[in-house]
């Protein structure tokens, strides 16, 4: 099948080239996103390969379509950024990759947390120049601390996992009790519960109308004073602004993120050259007490090798049978 792929990096282009091992699909590697503009790449082609910053709205999607496109293989796990109803109404299958190394996410979020909490960041550049002072280096012990997870999906249950191995009190939020996590101790609470008990607060449910700002004012108002935050699942499940408030009163102690709302903007691509256009992101790299990643937590070669081999398996279910292997729709959402 003749599929192009927006966005490519030179990782995609590699993990994708060698999952192709029969040499069955013809790749079209293009760099730019996915836009109203370079819709019209896609021309001739009968799949799109995108990745979560692709925007697949209805006009996109349209365009897509005339231009002959049929299948839309995206190469994540999360969905929020394609209009699902529009994608039915044109009649275009979407596909994606639901679950690849959760190993990779809960791995980084939890160095992500240790990073922060032993300021790991900045000693690093200390030791490098010379300056051997702690003074600004405290951290916290883990162990007997309460850390709260909010979804106990593939990636929320290791995380739990991991931190009860630290020797943490570990509660949870979610709509669905993953059992495993109940047979492992993790005491499951409400939202407002969680946001008061916990030292430590880690992100893990989808962006979803529900999500949408989860962590807001209100939430903010009954944690912790000095909580430490971690989001590595969708930025905008964090109200930035209310979050950057938090932040400067001392509510909130510190803060991980490996994803922001506005990301689509510039993560990805190497700015260094320019300056940051978004004033909310460029105060929070203000903080000492801020870590950014940008969108890595799922950066490992197992990660890119199993989103490359279940992409180029949707791509060829789809090809061989008229359905993906892993089809998402507006009706049934994975
Ligand atoms: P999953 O579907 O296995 O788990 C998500 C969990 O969130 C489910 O148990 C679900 O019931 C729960 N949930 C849904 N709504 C909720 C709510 N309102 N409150 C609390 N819990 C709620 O997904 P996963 O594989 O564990 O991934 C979790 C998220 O991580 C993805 O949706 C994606 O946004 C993000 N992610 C980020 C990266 C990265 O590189 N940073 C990579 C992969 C996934």
């Amino acid at each position: 099948m003749d599929v192009a792929v927006f966005n490519t990096k030179p990782y995609d282009r590699r993990y994708l080239e060698a999952a192709n091992t029969e040499g069955r699909h013809s790749f079209l590697f293009l760099e730019p996103h996915l836009s109203m503009e370079t819709a019209v790449l896609a021309k001739g082609h009968a799949a799109v390969c995108v990745f979560v910053n692709d925007r697949l709205d209805a006009p996109v999607l349209t365009r897509l379509n005339d231009s002959g496109v049929s299948l839309i293989a995206l190469r994540c796990a999360g969905f929020n950024n394609v209009d699902l109803s529009a994608a039915k109404a044109l009649g275009l299958t979407v596909a994606r990759v639901p679950a690849y190394s959760p190993h990779a996410v809960a791995e980084h979020t939890i160095a992500l947390l240790l990073t922060l909490n032993r300021r790991i960041h900045r000693a690093y550049n200390r030791v490098r120049e010379g300056n051997f002072a702690l003074d600004g280096l405290i951290g916290f012990d883990l162990h007997g601390k309460t850390a709260g997870v909010v979804g106990t999906g593939k990636i929320g249950a290791l995380v739990a996992g991991i931190l009860q191995g630290f020797g943490c009190r570990v509660i949870a939020h979610d709509a669905y009790l993953n059992p495993a996590c109940e047979a492992a101790g993790v005491e499951y609470v409400d939202f407002p519960t969680l946001c008061q008990e916990s030292d430590v607060i880690t992100l893990h449910c989808p962006l979803t109308p529900d999500t949408h700002h989860l962590i807001n004012a209100e939430a903010i108002g009954r944690m912790k004073r000095g909580v430490m935050l971690v989001n590595t699942s969708r930025g905008a499940v964090i109200h930035t602004a209310a979050v950057l408030k938090g932040l400067k009163s001392g509510a909130i102690g510190a803060v991980a993120l490996d994803v922001y709302e506005e990301e689509g903007d510039f993560f990805f691509e190497d700015l260094s050259n320019r300056y940051i256009g978004d004033d909310l992101f460029a105060r929070l790299l203000t903080f000492p007490n801020v870590l950014i990643t940008g969108h890595q937590a799922f950066l490992t070669d197992e990660a890119l090798t199993a989103i490359a081999e279940t992409t180029v398996g949707n791509i060829t279910a789809f090809e061989t049978t008229g359905k993906a292997l892993f089809p998402v729709s507006v009706e049934k959402r994975g």
